[in-house]
């Protein structure tokens, strides 16, 4: 096998626009050990970033002795960057894993116990609060690495069972831009795009997203389409030098904190060259006119200015993206952990409106997360939101929900925003949540 780690992205395998995606199987055994070793495969998955890469664990005397990716899936068709190759199962063995539960004695110092001790403390914990103090004493504050399912387990607990309106997720101290911008631009939560639509793109479109080094298996399938017949047309926006830049046709190398008034030249020039499909837009969109008014300041020379960029390169991006047919746009930090984090991120949704550019192959804008199932956790309800994109403040969504959990609409807290991490932290530290 190749040095990995020094071969980020492996062995290329070309492939041409609507073709399906060639599998390549990357493995990774213990020293010494062969396929024949190998007593039985377990599926699963790799949690070490926001890709979702799916793996099959090699499993020999009952410990974990390797990976592989799996061939069938369709988010990493076998492949496994460095961190699913060598992380997830030899990261997993080191000596200072737990193995049993840890619970505080008496002077307050961490001691070893066993699962049902453990258990039972925070039932017991738990139904003093309630008893005490109702639903509210209890919070809940979730990660990015569970399964779809154990969200929606949660979200009922949280929901249906306690009834607190205190959970949140992960997303809000890292990418709660991408919830915030698609709220804002489509109405709920959702992602309006899938990996696949790398596969059938004619120009693919990153906004502050280092996909080389975040995601290394989606940036091996952009290299894939890049290597091969009709090659897609890149566009990079980072004031980086990084991988993604070496290879872009343009690189938008702006200043930081300037996000915004390049993405409100690059609206604009969609508007002054008319590359607007205007039936999707008159029957998807409101505000145009407002839109186009408040980019009318922002052309390529005041862009240039502001941003520190060459006035052709806007010009030349908007270009890509106004006369390509099928354009996929990601985002990710360097968009939301920026100034109007929000506003620039929904100007990327705003160029797919415009051109119509959503809900076909090869359309789409994936508002990306920072851990594999950061999405999931908003999906199922397990942060702050109501499951299936269920909005809090309409009755009917509320009644919906009550009638499938088989509980009263009281129970189910709506009467507002969900409290946000932060406050969930305030009020621990007032003594308000007893139980997080
Ligand atoms: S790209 Fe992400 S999910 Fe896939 S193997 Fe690498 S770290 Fe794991």
């Amino acid at each position: 096998m190749p040095d990995r780690i020094a071969d980020i992205w492996g062995r290329r395998t070309p492939f041409a626009r609507d073709a399906p995606w060639p599998a390549r199987i990357d493995q990774k055994l213990a020293e010494g050990l062969t396929d024949g070793d190998v007593e039985r495969w377990v599926a699963s998955a790799c949690t070490l970033c926001s890709n979702g890469c799916a793996l099959d664990i090699a499993v020999k005397d009952g410990r974990m002795v390797g990976v592989r990716g799996r061939g069938s899936d369709a988010v990493n068709r076998g492949r496994l960057g460095p961190k699913g190759l060598f992380g997830t199962w030899q990261g997993m063995q080191g000596k200072d894993r737990l193995t049993v539960p840890l619970v505080r004695d008496e002077s307050g110092e961490l001691v070893e116990s066993d699962w049902e001790t453990a258990m039972m403390r925070i039932v017991a914990r738990s139904q003093q609060l309630l008893r005490s103090a109702g639903p509210g004493s209890h919070a809940f504050y979730t990660s990015g690495q569970l399964f779809l399912e154990e969200y929606y387990a949660l979200a009922i607990i949280g929901k249906a069972g306690i009834g607190t309106p205190h959970m949140d997720g992960n997303t809000r101290l890292c990418t709660a831009t991408a919830a915030s911008a698609m709220k804002e631009s489509f109405g709920s939560d959702g992602q309006p795009g899938c990996y696949e639509d790398i596969d059938s793109c004619d120009a693919i479109a990153l906004y502050g997203h280092n996909v080389a080094e975040t995601q290394t298996v989606l940036w091996a399938r952009i290299l894939d389409r890049l290597a091969g017949p009709e090659r897609p047309k890149l566009i990079c926006v980072d004031p980086r030098e990084t991988e993604v830049a070496r290879l872009a046709d343009v690189h938008l190398a702006i200043h930081p904190g300037t996000n915004l008034a390049l993405m409100n030249g690059l609206v604009r020039e969609l508007f002054v060259h008319d590359w607007v499909d205007h039936a999707y837009a008159e029957a998807h969109t409101v505000g145009i006119q407002e839109l186009r008014a408040t980019v009318e300041p922002w052309d390529p020379e005041s862009v240039a200015r502001v941003c520190g960029v060459a006035p052709g390169d806007v010009r030349r991006a908007a270009e890509i993206i106004g006369t390509s047919e099928r354009l996929l746009s990601t985002v990710l930090q360097g968009f939301y952990q920026a100034t109007h984090a929000t506003a620039a991120s929904c100007q990327v949704n705003n160029l797919h409106l415009l051109r119509g550019m959503l809900g076909r192959p090869g359309c789409g804008v994936l508002q990306m997360n920072g851990q594999p199932t950061a999405q999931n956790a908003r999906e199922t309800g397990a942060d702050g939101d109501l499951p299936g994109f269920r909005n809090f403040a309409n009755a009917d969504h509320v009644a919906e929900l009550a009638a499938l959990w088989g509980v009263s609409a009281d129970k189910i807290p709506h009467s507002g925003p969900p409290t946000h991490a932060m406050q969930i932290f305030g009020e621990i530290e007032l003594g308000e949540i007893g139980f997080l």
